[in-house]
């Protein structure tokens, strides 16, 4: 059936402005890494692409290597731009990334211009688009001179096949020097897109300053560490979890019966707030300014349903504050 998309979409979905760039994006998007590859289903991927957009979530991420297989993901985002968002493109963020290993032999991973250049190409393809609004070096590359991969980043944009471009996972001091080697290209740093949610706090240490400072913008990935931060764990490994279906990423000796006691404390003070356990996690991030927008993945339309409604409730009292910090320090 033709989609047409919710004339009410950008109601409800606060944006924030994306470091001190032109660019805003929804307080929560969409990441493709589980739930859209080859192994996944087809309808229910596109069901909750199409759920995000009426959500007001204008912004979709990807990677060449989200699948399973490698490439899987953006081929069937390309499948699903063609059938629902082919007219609405200019309503989209749409992001990839090169990092990872992606293809055999020495140009098909890390940090090279020859790789980013060629992975680029390649995911433009395999979306069936001719540029990409946000592309990334996926992870800091030690054995390759970040002017090397800057320079590429530069040059992709130059080439008119990405509109500006992030890193991921470097540190405070990559970043850094990252900011400042892009500055002298004439190609800005749009964002950094780290792992940070209550229970992975490295962000704290120094990286947000920088990316202030900077003016740089930042996109949490896995706030909800893969699932462990939601109610879906309390009571045991359900039959349609990520533990249970896939555990390549998360496995079941994550969920230690300490990790769990601290995700019922936690549980208690969402409910008092009347939040669900995965809405206080993403509203702790979004409490902090600096984190433009919180990256969320979904197995069902009916958790981004949930997710979404955390941009309610941004704000927490210092008791609430409080009691959290005791409990994960616990
Ligand atoms: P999350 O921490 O948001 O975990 C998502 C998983 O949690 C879902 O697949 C689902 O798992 C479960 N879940 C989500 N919402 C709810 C809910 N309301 N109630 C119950 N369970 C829920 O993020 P991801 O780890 O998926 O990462 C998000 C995105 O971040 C990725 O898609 C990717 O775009 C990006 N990312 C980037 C990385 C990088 O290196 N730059 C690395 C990793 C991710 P279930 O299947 O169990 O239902």
């Amino acid at each position: 059936k033709t989609y047409l998309p919710k004339e009410e979409r950008y109601d409800k979905m606060p944006f924030r402005r994306c470091g001190n760039s032109g660019i805003l994006l929804p307080q929560i998007s969409l990441g493709l890494w589980h739930n859209f590859g080859h192994d996944a289903d087809f309808k229910n991927a596109r069901t909750i692409l199409r759920s995000a957009f009426d959500f007001g979530i204008t912004h979709f991420d990807l990677a060449n290597n989200y699948g399973p297989p490698y490439g899987s993901a953006e081929e069937n985002f390309g499948r699903i731009m063609q059938k629902d968002f082919s007219n609405l493109r200019d309503e989209l963020i749409i992001s990839t990334k090169a990092g990872w290993d992606m293809w055999p032999g020495p140009y098909g991973n890390h940090g090279s211009k020859k790789y980013l250049i060629a992975s680029l190409d390649q995911s433009l393809k395999r979306m069936e688009l001719d540029y990409v609004d946000i592309f990334y070096h996926h992870r800091p590359d030690p054995n390759t001179p970040m002017e090397e991969t800057m320079a590429a980043l530069d040059q992709i944009v130059r080439q008119g096949k990405a509109l500006y471009v992030g890193i991921s996972q470097y540190s405070a001091k990559e970043t850094a020097k990252a900011v400042r080697i892009l500055k002298n290209l004439g190609t800005p740093l749009l964002i950094h897109q780290p792992r940070y949610s209550m229970m992975d706090r490295w962000v704290e240490d120094g990286l947000l300053d920088v990316l202030e400072q900077e003016g740089v913008g930042a996109i949490a990935f896995s706030p909800l560490e893969q699932g462990i931060l939601t109610d879906k764990y309390l009571k045991g490994i359900p039959e349609d979890s990520r533990i249970a279906k896939d555990g390549r990423y998360l496995k079941e000796d994550q969920v230690t019966e300490k990790v769990i006691s601290k995700v019922k404390a936690l549980n208690e003070i969402a409910q008092k707030r009347n939040q669900s356990m995965a809405q206080m996690a993403i509203s702790w991030l979004l409490k902090d300014e600096r984190i433009t927008t919180v990256l969320v993945g979904v197995s069902k339309a009916s958790q981004l349903a949930d997710n979404v409604k955390a941009t309610a409730k941004t704000k927490f009292s210092s008791e609430e504050l409080e009691a959290i910090e005791k409990i994960l320090k616990g």
